[in-house]
């Protein structure tokens, strides 16, 4: 077998990519674009000759963070990760001769679908294909593997060009014999953008396709596809890929570019990447960028937003033992670090299953390193197998509601739990009704079993609850992380035991009655930007943690921080701004204005918003709050919290807009 080849082009016109967007902001974009460069062959080396066009601000996405991925893009359908049922089959079209006229690729980002397209362009112009795979050697696999491609691939990205001129002038050369090869294969990248017209317009190319034509539509939202098209389709769905699956695959691209990572290391990559290829090796080469070509386990886990193990470790000897003063200390002082809160949550879990099927005498398999395999076993020994299973079921099944940094959902389970109320009811803790999409952990032992076989995974997360947690090396410094905040630990201890529940969501922000519909519109996409940001650069994903949108209008966007130290961070360090104006430039559509600024009163805003959403003077003070969500446990009421949890509330409210909590409009 062939091993992956690294790609020796850059073969797209990289432009920015609209979601949801009104039709006028698109409009924006398709004037940016010099016509000259849509519907070219994009394989072509040209228009990587010219490079992208310079935009304005944060117009471009990150180029240099997607080096690897498109170096080590797959060559053959044998490569492409985790999606063989589909690419057997389009294997078997092209070896019978007898490729459908259309297809429809549909899945999420990051799983295949583009990369398959193309392999498919260049196995049905093949002129010796093997068994369906292009040979990588004749005249036209050639031209494919050095971006000489005349046109027999044509891309185009309808995220970027949406309307009917495009399609047009695509239906027109369509007709036209392609010069270097058997057959012409459109690639039509994020499809679902089209407008209706340029649909139709392409529904009439579908109805009577000249035979030297094949088309691929790609869309992450296959529901936005119209059924005529669909029908017209033949259509594949890939899936995220199993953690499995995307391991090798880093493994390969390690290997190849000389990068050594510690064991566990690629495992923690892929768990991350949540079953998109795409983003587990641009994590790799992020984590590159920052740390070299050599990855321990700690430079993994930090670069990644995770905590060191003996936190993770120590919190789930601290739920088991319903130490609420350590796990909450623990949780805080997670946050404080920037540490994403909900992956922290998934490592505990993962440590909490291994722990369950040590007690259970099952961890022989079980990939420990000889530390953690003592320290968990002696654990083990010591607890009760009911105390893990509410463990798990108190975290396995949290909700973060989007905010994957917000502490406040972990601590209300981890405090319920501790003071009992988590095993009297099964009911999960969530902020909201609505689950995120993805990325929420799953509680293994409690659901299926804890040796429930990896193929039994629900297909759209296939890759977390299955998967045992990795050996890593032990902390000494433990204890020391427990150094700053444990006042505030205790403090907050005794706050979630006095039972104040979850405040409602809806937290004043220091203008909350001025703010415009525009501003409150570009607020309540905040945890969209970042997130993304995050993706682009993990520090930009922390220091915007405790920012929020200040000012927003047409052009630019007034990003406040509480703290004077993180403005200064944001404003020295290029990638950072860079990944904040991308995403900034992601979420709204289009390239606006990235401007950080101080904003203290966000700070003094905790206060205030405490304050005003303290228990009213007839009321009992510590009483729940009567807009409490239905589901916040009420340990005032369970009798087993401490007295003199006054205000605690308002300092819980405090405390979740001083670390970055969103406001939600109900
Ligand atoms: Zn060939």
């Amino acid at each position: 077998m062939i091993p992956w080849q690294p790609h020796p082009r850059r073969s797209r016109c990289w432009l920015p990519r609209p979601t949801r967007l009104a039709s006028p902001v698109s409009l924006h974009f398709v004037t940016l674009v010099p016509s000259a460069l849509l519907l070219q062959p994009s394989e072509g080396g040209t228009l990587a000759g010219a490079g992208p066009p310079e935009f304005p601000l944060g117009a471009r996405l990150p180029v240099s963070q997607e080096v690897l991925y498109r170096k080590w893009r797959p060559q053959r359908f044998a490569d492409v990760a985790g999606q063989e049922p589909i690419t057997t089959t389009l294997r078997h079209a092209v070896a019978g001769g007898t490729p459908a006229h259309a297809y429809l690729f549909t899945g999420p980002r990051g799983t295949g679908k583009t990369s398959t397209g193309r392999i498919l362009a260049k196995a049905v112009n093949c002129t010796a294909a093997v068994d369906g795979e292009p040979c990588d050697a004749c005249p036209s696999c050639e031209a494919f593997a050095t971006g000489r491609t005349m046109d027999t691939i044509i891309e185009l990205d309808a995220a970027s060009n949406r309307g009917i001129d495009e399609v047009r002038a695509m239906r027109e050369a369509a007709g036209i014999q392609p010069g270097g090869g058997r057959y012409k294969v459109y690639l039509i990248d994020e499809v679902h953008m089209l407008t209706d017209a340029a649909f139709n317009a392409l529904l009439k190319t579908l109805e009577e396709p000249p035979p030297h034509i094949i088309f691929v539509l790609a869309t992450t939202e296959a529901h936005r596809i119209p059924a005529t098209i669909v029908s017209r389709c033949q259509r594949f769905d890939f899936r995220r890929i199993n953690l499995q699956a995307v391991v090798d695959r880093l493994a390969v691209v390690a290997a190849g570019e000389g990068i050594t990572v510690a064991p566990g290391g690629l495992e923690a990559v892929a768990r991350q990447a949540t079953g998109s290829l795409r983003d587990a090796v641009n994590l790799l080469d992020q984590l590159v960028a920052y740390d070299g070509v050599t990855l321990d386990m700690e430079a993994v886990q930090r670069g990644l937003g995770l905590v060191v193990d003996s936190r993770t470790t120590e919190l789930a000897r601290a739920m088991v033992t319903k130490d609420l003063g350590t796990g909450l200390t623990l949780l805080s002082a997670a946050r404080d670090d920037g540490v994403e809160i909900r992956s922290f949550v998934r490592e505990v879990v993962s440590t909490l299953r291994a722990l369950l099927m040590l007690r259970a005498g099952a961890g022989d398999g079980l990939p420990l390193s000889e530390v953690q395999r003592t320290e968990l076993g002696t654990l083990a020994k010591e607890t009760q197998t009911g105390a893990i299973v509410g463990a798990l079921r108190a975290f396995g099944s949290l909700d973060f509601a989007g905010d994957p940094y917000d502490s406040l959902p972990a601590e209300i389970a981890f405090a319920s739990f501790a003071v009992g109320l988590g095993e009297e009811s099964a009911a999960p803790v969530a902020m909201t009704p609505t689950p995120p999409p993805s990325g929420r952990p799953a509680a293994p032992a409690t659901r299926g079993g804890a040796q429930r076989a990896p193929g039994n995974a629900r297909p759209g997360q296939p890759q977390q609850s299955p998967q045992p947690p990795q050996a890593r090396p032990s902390q000494a410094q433990g204890g020391e992380q427990q150094r700053a905040g444990a006042g505030e630990g205790a403090r907050r201890q005794e706050a979630a035991a006095a039972g104040s529940g979850p405040p409602p969501r809806t937290l004043a922000l220091p203008d909350e009655a001025q703010a415009s519909p525009e501003l409150v519109a570009a607020r309540a996409q905040w945890a969209t930007i970042r997130e993304r940001a995050r993706k682009r650069s993990i520090k930009a994903g922390s220091l915007l943690a405790q920012a929020q949108v200040k000012q927003f209008a047409d052009d630019s966007i007034e990003v406040g921080f509480q703290f004077r130290s993180h403005l200064d961070k944001v404003q020295e360090d290029a990638n950072v701004m860079l990944a904040i104006r991308e995403a900034v430039a992601e979420t709204m559509g289009r390239p606006i204005a990235v401007v950080p600024v101080l904003w203290e009163a966000l700070h003094a805003a905790g206060a205030a918003a405490a304050a005003s959403a303290s228990p009213s003077p007839s009321a009992p003070r510590g009483a729940p709050e009567p807009s409490s969500a239905p589901s916040a446990p009420r340990a005032g009421a369970s009798g087993g919290a401490g007295p003199g949890g006054s205000g605690t509330g308002g300092h819980l409210l405090e405390e979740a807009l001083k670390y970055g909590a969103v406001p939600v409009e109900e």
